[in-house]
């Protein structure tokens, strides 16, 4: 039987989402040292707290009290929940909290990517949110420990990104780190994600990118000079989006992950 949880603090509620998370990508029998395995990305997600082992095993409990997992003595867990299957709506309510429109739908679509999004370039680990001001990457992969920059539209993207700004980008097109990215079509007024791809940025090549104008003396962030980048024809590997429009390729990515993120990799992986 379910207990009824305790009220948890926001900081609480945000290491046990992340927990439950990375408990939902491993098999259903686990153990605390493939739990602990993931450390660097909690240190990574946290980076002010010194005890993160002591957390995780303090979220442990919260999940056990939630009735989620089960302890079965001696290190070993149980998965009780079913993990959900994905979906494409998506819970403005999360963002609730916020004022800008345009933070709102970050924070919304993040928890969205984090809810039912598997990294397509491993095929098995769930993507995590950093913390907003981490340069660079919004999300990660809890398996590869891949970074994804997201890139949301309300709408569609027809070929072009738009709003990277232009001197770090060129850099990175110098270094040939060109983050990939997690492209994400969606309606704001349905809230519904229409299309979620993921575009591997070692594709993008500098003929693709192209600086804007600065903007003007009257915005918020005058001088500032953001890109277009350029990604039509460039091949993208389908997350979210009907079958009709993908490939043969895509299609098959999309079968093996909707098998609950290819979770037998992990057992293969862990036993
Ligand atoms: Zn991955």
């Amino acid at each position: 039987m379910r207990r009824v949880p305790e009220r948890l603090s926001t900081v609480q509620r945000s290491w046990r989402r992340l927990l439950e998370n990375v408990i939902g990508s491993l098999p259903e029998d686990f153990a605390l040292a493939e739990v602990m395995s993931f450390k660097p990305l909690f240190e990574r997600a946290y980076p002010k707290n010194r005890f993160v082992e002591e957390k995780l095993r303090q979220t442990l409990q919260v999940l056990r009290d939630e009735g989620i997992i089960t302890f079965e003595g001696r290190g070993k867990y149980r998965r009780i929940l079913p993990r959900a299957n994905p979906s494409v709506r998506i819970d403005f309510s999360v963002a609730a909290h916020l004022v800008s429109s345009a933070q709102i739908a970050r924070v919304a679509i993040e928890a969205w990517a984090q809810l039912n999004v598997c990294c397509a370039l491993c095929g098995g680990g769930r993507l995590f949110a950093l913390p907003p001001n981490t340069p660079v990457i919004d999300m990660q992969c809890t398996c590869c420990q891949r970074g994804y920059q997201i890139k949301a539209k309300n709408g569609f993207f027809e070929g072009k990104l738009m709003g990277a700004a232009y001197g770090p980008l060129a850099r990175s097109l110098k270094a040939g780190t060109v983050p990939d990215f997690l492209l994400i079509e969606y309606s704001r007024s349905r809230a519904l994600v229409l299309t979620a791809d993921i575009l591997e940025g070692a594709q993008i090549s500098s003929a693709r990118v192209s600086a804007r104008a600065p903007l003007g003396p009257s915005a918020r962030r005058s001088g500032w000079i953001g890109s277009v980048i350029d990604i039509s024809d460039l091949p993208l590997r389908s997350v979210v989006g009907p079958a009709f429009v993908s490939g043969p390729k895509s299609l098959q990515r999309e079968e093996t992950q909707n098998a609950s993120c290819r979770r037998d990799r992990f057992e293969d992986e862990f036993e």
